[in-house]
């Protein structure tokens, strides 16, 4: 499984049979003076694991998978890449063109390459991630994984914005929606859990990490998410602003005089908690505010409303709800951020349990009350696995069209 960004690579190694991990890693500043490459060896137990971290230069994208392959060689993971089943690369950004994974050919790059309009920090770099890997092992089948993919279920009612009509036609102007690996990854462990078809199951999932949103899955089927056509709306994450009135930013740009680039800067970057409080980081957030801080308490106060603001409206979408999903690094940690989310919710069948809450467990776990009519869940997401399974069903649903 592989994540390319704009300056790093990170990877996981799969056994494709057991989907056991056998090797992670990451190559980080990719361009820079000094590059750092931290690569993990998993063996059978915990204790097993081994960490090797190096610094040197590492000039691109290309000297990044040498440099990858290089010590999983030397780790014995793997002694030549013809031994790989496929690569798996997420890709943030499939537009309306992908609505499941795909094995990549030069149509699909060029099509991922239309699409960066949309995604013009990201499908870059993943496209630059694929090309080199299809260079770098020409023999290994390549697949791509959207994280849009999920979303693409979304009726016209709920993925249209209220504007003229032509500018969905002709700019594809419309939500589409992200982390759909991620949600998409949590309803299904959710419906096992709950011993549900996924066809039968309605969730609402929050994958609360320095990015955020919120879905609402019916029949297994997402029906509407708060990211949209791109990922600064609906939540309040860590430096964007998420739900806005649109005015404000013709006001500012009229009273400021402030350029569309520094407006963007300031609703992706300066905005959110970090906007509210000064920190983008959750639990400095919740440890300044449990020690009395008022503006990280205001800012976890405006965190945890926008996200019950938005509950309370997919409940209404939904009418039956079978679990509340938390997921992400947040979602997965902060009980504070749990407790005043669902702090009131109890009449809707939301109300957690203190203790439950406070639990130091790890792994998916309940936290409703005992007489809760639905679950809320805690479940750890994993989008390297997620794309691990999908790029193997891309495999087995290719070999059985053979
Ligand atoms: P990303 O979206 O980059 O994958 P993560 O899902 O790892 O991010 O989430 C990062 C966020 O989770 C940060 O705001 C971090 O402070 C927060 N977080 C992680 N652990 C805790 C914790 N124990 N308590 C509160 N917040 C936490």
């Amino acid at each position: 499984m592989l994540n390319s960004g704009s300056s790093s690579i990170k990877y996981q190694l799969f056994d494709m049979d057991s989907l056991a991990v056998l090797a992670s890693g990451m190559v980080e500043r990719i361009g820079e003076a000094q590059g750092h490459i931290i690569h993990k060896v998993r063996g059978s137990g915990s204790e097993d694991e081994k960490t090797i971290r190096r610094s040197l230069p590492v000039a691109d994208h290309r000297q990044g998978f040498e440099l990858m392959g290089q010590i999983l060689s030397e780790t014995g993971a793997i002694r030549h890449t013809s031994e790989l089943a496929a690569m798996g690369h997420r890709v943030v950004h499939g537009g309306e063109k992908f609505q499941a994974p795909v094995i990549i050919t030069e149509e699909v790059m060029e099509t991922i390459r239309g699409l960066i309009p949309l995604a013009p920090l990201h499908n870059p770099a993943n496209l630059t991630g694929i090309q080199v890997a299809r260079e770098y092992a020409p023999e290994v089948r390549q697949v791509a994984v959207f994280d849009t993919a999920f979303h693409q279920t979304i009726p016209e009612h709920a993925y249209l914005y209220a504007l003229p009509r032509s500018l969905y036609e002709k700019l594809q102007v419309r939500r589409y929606g992200f982390h759909g690996t991620s949600h998409f990854f949590v309803a299904k462990e959710a419906a096992v859990h709950l011993g549900r078809d996924f066809s039968d199951t309605n969730l609402i999932t929050l994958h609360l990490g320095n990015g955020a949103s919120i879905a609402a899955i019916k029949n297994g089927r997402c029906v509407d998410t708060s990211m949209g056509m791109t990922p600064l709306a609906g939540l309040i994450m860590g430096t964007r602003c998420g739900d806005l009135d649109p005015a404000i930013i013709f006001y500012l740009a009229r009273e400021t005089g402030m350029g569309l680039q520094e407006l963007d800067a300031l609703l992706n970057h300066d905005s959110g908690l970090k906007g509210i409080c000064g920190d983008n980081d959750m639990r400095r957030i919740t440890e300044c505010a449990a020690q009395g801080d008022v503006h990280a308490e205001l800012a976890l106060d405006m965190f945890c409303y926008r996200i019950r603001k938005y509950i309370g409206s997919y409940l209404a979408v939904l009418g039956r709800v079978d679990a509340l999903v938390f997921t992400g690094g947040i979602g997965e940690n902060a009980a504070i951020v749990r407790e005043k989310v669902c702090f009131g919710l109890a009449a809707l069948g939301m109300g957690i349990a203190r203790e439950k809450n406070l639990a130091a467990t790890k792994g998916l776990r309940e936290l409703q009350q005992d007489d809760g009519p639905l679950k809320v869940l805690v479940i750890p997401t994993n989008e390297e696995l997620e794309i691990a399974r999908q790029t193997i069903d891309v495999l087995l649903r290719r070999a059985s069209c053979d």
